[in-house]
């Protein structure tokens, strides 16, 4: 709360607030020197982040006032910035890519999205270097897996046991009767009615997946057996068996109408199809068009980008393809507005935030006659995606024309 105060003192200094408190705290210093105590103060927290601290001394007589007395034109001055600052912090700001216009100085917190500060975002901030989250492997995967969103939605809500199973009713003193309505033989629980129902494993052997981890004393037990060890495809089916054999228990609840083992497993299947077509029909285009679609992929531990992108034509007919990789602290979607400048074969050697970012793709895009651009679901996007990915080897970089590298031959021909 102090920082949004802080903020707003930075951005409004004449509004009343920003007024009052300097004349009550720091009446004959500006915010920033009273910041800075502050920041000492705090010293320790910032240790944990050491990349957000300028590491070398303010050199003596310094007559630099704006960040754009570092730079010539639309690029960083290299030979006064190697003066002015050591190695590391040299190599940090020749990283921090330069937007193709010009702009005040402003400020920026990192680590919002729209680089305005929030409580919120402060806090996370400071709680994520502390936090050890359990599990946290099974929950990234969980959350990438290409299901449905209503069906990640239930799975999540069953492990953290809140879905409304019969016995978790009863436990908060509704007057239900807990036994399973399918079976009738045991209480209703939700690892019951996903796992060892008998007509939960029949539906699981009806799957190809066999019945997983069927010995599984606990819902989250079951699922880091089942669903950590499995490949992508079968931890999708495993999320879209477990909300079908719940889809199915409402209907046999609440409509009398339950289908049979097999049958739920079909249904499962085809929604997990009907979905992947719902989600494939967006990246079609018109004849007279062709289709670009790009990705980055960042590789936290080597501090690198890698890009990829692909051109194709309205019929799915591969046409170009480009892979490449370079070393930068920039955020994804950052790296993925670069794209779109780069493959407009501007040179560039300077880049901005994301917001700077989009203007500059915007100008360069205005340049056609007609272009769109528009976001597709990664499901939609794997030929570019799996270009980005490889291209941190130098083998996975380059550029393609009319003939596609061996690694995406498949996926455009499915795709
Ligand atoms: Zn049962």
């Amino acid at each position: 709360m102090l920082g949004n105060q802080g903020w707003n003192i930075i951005n409004r200094p004449h509004s009343l607030v920003a007024r009052v408190l300097k004349a009550r705290y720091f009446p004959t210093t500006s915010f920033l020197k009273h910041l800075w105590a502050t920041i000492l103060a705090f010293y320790g927290v910032l240790k944990e982040a050491p990349d957000l601290l300028v590491s070398t001394p303010p050199p003596p007589n310094c007559t630099l006032s704006v960040i754009a007395d570092l730079m010539i034109g639309y690029r960083w001055n290299e030979s006064l910035i190697a003066q002015l600052f050591n190695d590391r912090d040299r190599s940090c700001i020749l990283n921090i890519p330069l937007s193709l216009s010009s702009h005040p100085d402003a400020w920026c917190w990192k680590f919002a999205s729209k680089s305005h500060y929030s409580v919120k975002n402060a806090y996370r901030f400071l709680v994520a270097g502390f936090r050890h989250r359990e599990g946290s492997e099974i929950w990234s995967r969980f959350w990438k897996t290409k299901v449905p969103p209503k069906v990640l939605n239930f799975c999540w809500r069953a492990l953290v046991n809140v879905v409304p199973c019969l016995s978790l009713l009863q436990s908060r003193r509704v007057p239900v009767d807990s036994m399973c309505p399918l079976c009738h033989e045991a209480l209703e629980t939700i690892l019951h009615i996903l796992v060892q129902c008998p007509f939960a494993r029949s539906c699981w052997l009806s799957s190809p997946l066999s019945w997983p981890a069927f010995s599984a004393v606990s819902l989250r037990e079951w699922f880091s057996l089942a669903f950590l060890t499995a490949s992508a495809e079968n931890a999708s089916l495993i999320l879209m068996i477990s909300w079908a054999l719940w889809h199915n228990r409402n209907n046999v609840v609440w409509k009398a109408q339950g289908r049979t083992a097999s049958g739920v497993f079909f249904m499962a299947l085809n929604f997990l199809q009907q979905w992947r077509g719902a989600c494939s029909d967006s990246t079609s285009c018109t004849n007279g068009w062709i289709k670009v679609n790009i990705d980055a992929s960042l590789n936290s531990q080597r501090s690198s980008l890698g890009f990829g992108c692909v051109v194709r034509d309205a019929n799915g007919r591969f046409i170009a393809a480009k892979a490449g990789c370079f070393c930068s602290q920039m955020e994804v979607k950052c790296a993925e507005a670069v794209l779109i400048v780069s493959i407009n074969n501007v040179s560039l050697d300077d880049l901005s935030p994301f917001g700077l970012l989009i203007q500059d793709c915007k100008l360069l895009l205005s340049s056609y006659e007609d272009a769109r651009c528009s976001f597709i679901h990664r499901s939609a996007n794997d030929v570019a995606h799996v270009l980005a990915t490889s291209a941190h080897s130098e083998s996975g970089q380059g550029v393609w024309v009319h003939i596609p590298p061996p690694h995406i031959v498949s996926l455009i021909a499915l795709s």
